[in-house]
């Protein structure tokens, strides 16, 4: 703890966020820097004799304190009487009598100061470090800057020295921490604030002089800065990377300024992010072809350009139209990974059993999506957004096709025989918990010895 002098006694490097102020100027103000201080200030107007009376510790709301009487006689907080010892809270406004009476003593208003300087000081935001680390050089964030849309953050010349070397071989930027494409990167100076009180705190994080010179020489991001793709970008272009005093503006889509069937985009234009590329479309209600997949309701660029009779672009990410398209029209040949709960020995069985059957996989996929488009399958445990909507004419998204499949693919599985099945297959019993079981996912021996296609008997409620 330390002892409060009037004003002037002492400098502190701590801000004051209190004071006492005395009734008029012959008296001195009482500076509060600390969180807890023993106030030693004149208490009587006779006389200019300063005691220690008070002590004042600063509440964890930061705009209240507790102050404790420690003067050996009553004192009026408010008009409180607070013994000795005892403690009363104080805020800003209340007034105090270090004394019984109004009669020969001061008072002094308790006075909380505004300054946002101050609360942004005092407020104890607790910061894993871990949290503010650079994935590339696992520092502490030097100069951070911020990527979007994933909001990772890295130091602007680890950053730089990435988006040089992707820029050399490839024809978008990826996150070095997600991989999600990156359209724009910025510097944060939030986040620098805090990297630097960081390193304030602790001294032992703060790299050597040489290495922060290094890292500033690679910085390039000077700006927020839009990063266009496309490996054939003229050269003159490609080196533009930094392009703040550029007249060149960032236009977010292909239709932005260039016109496409008959559409061009205004300032009005609210544009979609496709989930697949990153890239930008334009919101549109006065066309028929989708631009969100339904079994997932995420957006996908690739029929929207197909439409507009656009496949690709050298300043704009553009999805094939492969990406997204009816589901009559995907195809498949693996067995996707999801099916029969990951399960790879059901996987086998089924594959077994198309190849018994003469068939391909694509021939029993389409068979049950013709099945399913009749409504002759029950959808409700099917895994994709508005179920009882989908037919085969609807578009989606690969990972949706795929969820699809395994969904028809339970369905097919279920429709054979158990002696029609492979042998090794056929004689097994089912598991109580069917495909819910979750034994199948960490012991290869039950996975193999029991049936998962199936329905559950027990633990859940069918
Ligand atoms: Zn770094
Ligand atoms: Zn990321
Ligand atoms: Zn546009
Ligand atoms: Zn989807
Ligand atoms: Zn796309
Ligand atoms: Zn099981």
């Amino acid at each position: 703890m330390e002892v409060g002098e009037s004003s002037g006694a002492r400098l502190s490097e701590e801000e004051i966020w209190a004071k006492l102020v005395p009734p008029d100027s012959r008296y001195s103000e009482v500076n509060i820097r600390s969180d807890e201080i023993l106030v030693c200030s004149e208490i009587r107007s006779s006389s200019a004799d300063k005691q220690e009376w008070c002590k004042i510790s600063r509440n964890s709301d930061l705009c209240t304190a507790t102050m404790q009487n420690v003067s050996s006689h009553t004192i009026l907080v408010n008009e409180t009487v607070v013994h000795d010892e005892d403690t009363i809270v104080i805020k800003c406004g209340t007034e105090i009598i270090p004394g019984p009476d109004r009669e020969g003593y001061l008072s002094y208003r308790f006075k909380v100061m505004p300054s946002p300087e101050i609360c942004k000081k005092k407020l104890n935001i607790s910061v894993d470090v871990e949290h503010a680390k650079c994935s590339i050089c696992l520092n502490i964030w030097h100069d951070v800057v911020t990527v979007a849309p994933c909001l990772h953050n890295f130091c602007n010349g680890c950053f730089s020295e990435w988006l040089r070397r992707s820029q050399e071989k490839h024809s978008s930027v990826l996150c070095p921490q997600c991989r999600a494409v990156v359209q724009f990167v910025g510097r944060n100076h939030f986040l620098h604030n805090i990297a630097e009180d960081i390193l304030e705190t602790d001294s032992s994080l703060k790299r050597s002089d040489e290495e922060v010179a290094l890292l500033d020489c690679y910085a390039m991001i000077r700006s927020n800065l839009v990063i266009r793709s496309g490996k054939s970008l003229p050269r003159k272009r490609a080196h533009l990377l930094v392009d703040e005093e550029s007249d060149d503006i960032d236009l977010p889509c292909p239709q932005c300024g260039t016109e496409l069937e008959g559409f061009h985009c205004n300032q009005n234009t609210v544009h979609l992010q496709c989930q697949a590329c990153g890239g930008m479309m334009p919101s549109r209600t006065d066309i028929s072809v989708p631009q969100h997949c339904l079994g997932c309701d995420r957006a996908f660029c690739g029929a929207y350009w197909n439409a507009q009779r656009l496949t690709r672009s050298n300043f704009h990410p553009v999805c094939s139209s492969e990406t997204f398209k009816p589901i009559s029209d995907c195809s498949i040949s693996r067995i996707p990974e999801a099916v029969h709960e990951k399960n790879q020995h059901e996987q086998d069985i089924t594959k077994r059993c198309i190849i018994r059957m003469g068939r391909t996989l694509q021939d029993v996929v389409s068979d049950w999506i013709a099945k399913f488009n009749n409504r002759e399958i029950d959808r409700t445990r099917m895994p994709l957004n508005h179920a009882e909507m989908i037919t085969a004419a609807t578009y989606f998204c690969n990972d949706c096709y795929d969820k699809l499949v395994s969904f028809l693919l339970y369905w097919f599985r279920i429709s054979i025989p158990k002696d029609l099945l492979p042998p090794d297959a056929s004689k097994r019993e089912d598991c109580w918990y069917g495909y819910a079981c979750r034994t199948q996912h960490h012991n290869e021996d039950h996975a193999r010895k029991r049936n998962h296609v199936c329905r559950p008997t027990r633990g859940i409620n069918m």
